[in-house]
């Protein structure tokens, strides 16, 4: 199959979060499964920086240049293909500088970019303008957020225009119904599509344009990262308003799990572990890398004292109204350690700083973002704690699962499908991987917090068992791109029987 993809973002160019590690992974691993695929994204500040600064990677310039009319303003858009050695992906840079060369990807220090729908609409016109320049083979064209939810309602309305767009299939997925690209009602001008569509039906949302909701109503195929969040968002508070747009193309809605990438979190190679352990080895390995941690990070070396790892934004969305409200409680008398990584709002920096200030030798909290820390934490952590209020699919608790750091997480989206439960049925029958909690309270994550602090302490062995399973498991990106096949084949069914508009 021939596969383009648009985003907004995909490594190693430029990141913010996980739409980035699908965009720049997916791709890889489709065609090592024999299938071809190009991924554009905009020429950032970061991305060239890139490019040019790694020895290496084939950057051929300008290879199609056009002009896009941007509500009676023509503005240019240059092609770059860049290729990065032994990856048999093409990947498009969209270069306008005067929309990304700039500090940032959506936004500063002072906020969103005031001009975020104009960048976007012009992104997704001129990736469909430069697959037809280019003559791109093309079967499917796969968007992802809002930032690309125009392109889907070109390819359905727009099919006198380019001939691949009746032989070819659209495919949008969510990565977070949190985030919709809702502008103000006359930006419809920039989409260049006709206003008719301008209809609560299609991109209209109580009188603004919404860009998630116009990929949402117009694509083949939908999916999302999880299919606990697939079901979720089909009602609310989930849905963020277009709950009801999602339950009526409940047919066309798949739920996938991310996959992690296994040359980078893996424990039996990782380098920037103090040693390296396989699912044969954790024991003797997460001790040396405890004792490791526990070093570097100044908490008295015990090999003994459970530690709880926590790693991930300092959002709402992540849960750190329980994770505070339970170190309150528990900080002067349970005999745990904790290694907290965090970094974003403020306000929960400012909560876990005043409860670390307590118990130092009880609580190490660092409030920056150290990828290779997040590594050592996973490595050493006996317990990783993920109490998200919502988690579309969630990395952290794959990771844990990978490096034996056994989850305690909140039943929702993407940690409900990948961490089962250590019930009575799960511990006998062998799935038990974690320890899940329903109700979003801070007694909640207490229980299944002390659920696993018992296990750990009381039954080494049924411990052993839940580590080894979880070590086991299968969270690859060749399985979330097997999955991802089935639904391009199945856009490409909707696509031949539905009407084009
Ligand atoms: P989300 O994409 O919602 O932030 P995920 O669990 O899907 O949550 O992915 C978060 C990723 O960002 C993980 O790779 C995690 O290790 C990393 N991460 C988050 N915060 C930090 C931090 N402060 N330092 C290092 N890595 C972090």
């Amino acid at each position: 199959m021939h596969i383009v993809m648009a985003s907004s973002e995909a490594i190693p160019f430029a990141k913010t979060g996980g739409l980035a590690d699908v965009a720049g992974t997916l791709p890889i691993e489709l065609s090592k499964l024999g299938h071809r695929c190009s991924v554009f994204l905009p020429a950032y500040q970061t991305a060239k920086q890139y490019v040019y600064e790694r020895p290496g990677i084939q950057i051929q310039e300008s290879v199609a240049s056009l002009v896009v009319d941007l509500a009676g303003y023509p503005v240019h858009a240059w092609i770059h293909r860049v290729n990065i050695p032994g990856v048999a992906v093409d990947f498009y840079l969209v270069d306008q500088p005067m929309f990304y060369d700039r500090h940032g990807l959506y936004g500063d220090s002072h906020g969103s970019f005031g001009d975020n729908c104009a960048r976007y609409c012009f992104f997704s016109r001129a990736v469909v303008e430069a697959i037809e320049r280019l003559g791109l083979p093309i079967d499917i064209i796969h968007c992802h957020d809002w930032q690309t939810g125009l392109i889907p309602a070109y390819h359905r309305t727009q099919t006198h225009q380019h001939s691949w767009y009746r032989q070819s299939a659209s495919v949008m997925t969510i990565h977070n119904m949190a985030y919709q690209g809702r502008f103000w009602g006359p930006d419809m001008a920039l989409t260049g599509l006709d206003h008719g569509y301008f209809h609560w039906e299609w991109m209209e949302y109580y009188g603004d344009l919404n860009l998630l909701k116009t990929g949402i109503a117009f694509c083949d195929a939908l999916t999302t990262v999880s299919p606990t969040y697939a079901r979720e968002i089909q009602s609310q508070p989930h849905g963020c308003g277009l709950e009801g747009l999602l339950s009526s193309r409940s047919d066309r809605l798949f739920g996938i799990v991310n996959g992690i990438d296994d040359s980078i979190w893996n424990p039996a190679s990782d380098p920037l572990l103090a040693v390296n352990y396989s699912k044969e080895t954790w024991k003797q390995g997460k001790a040396a890398c405890k004792r490791s941690l526990q070093e570097s990070l100044g908490l008295p070396v015990r090999p003994d004292v459970p530690l709880i790892g926590i790693v991930g934004r300092l959002a709402e969305q992540k849960g750190w109204d329980l994770i505070v409200q339970l170190m309150h409680w528990w900080i002067e008398h349970r005999d745990v350690q904790w290694a907290i990584l965090g970094s974003g709002e403020q306000r929960y920096a400012d909560a876990l700083f005043q409860i670390a200030m307590k118990r130092p030798d009880r609580i190490s909290l660092q409030t920056t973002f150290s990828d290779p820390l997040a590594h050592r934490i996973e490595a050493a952590a006996d317990i990783f704690l993920m109490p998200s209020l919502y988690e579309p699919c969630g990395l952290n608790q794959l990771y844990s699962l990978r490096y034996g750091a056994v989850p305690v997480v909140r039943s929702t989206g993407g940690l409900a499908d990948t961490v089962c439960d250590a019930s009575d049925e799960h511990l006998s029958d062998g799935t038990a991987t974690g320890f899940t909690f329903i109700d979003y309270t801070p007694e909640a994550l207490a229980d299944a917090t002390i659920r696993a602090l018992e296990i750990y302490s009381q039954s080494p062995e049924v411990w052993s068992r839940i580590v080894t399973t979880g070590m086991g498991q299968d969270w690859s990106w060749s399985r979330s791109a097997k999955a991802m096949l089935d639904v391009y084949e199945q856009a490409r069914r909707f696509a031949s029987s539905d009407n084009r508009l």
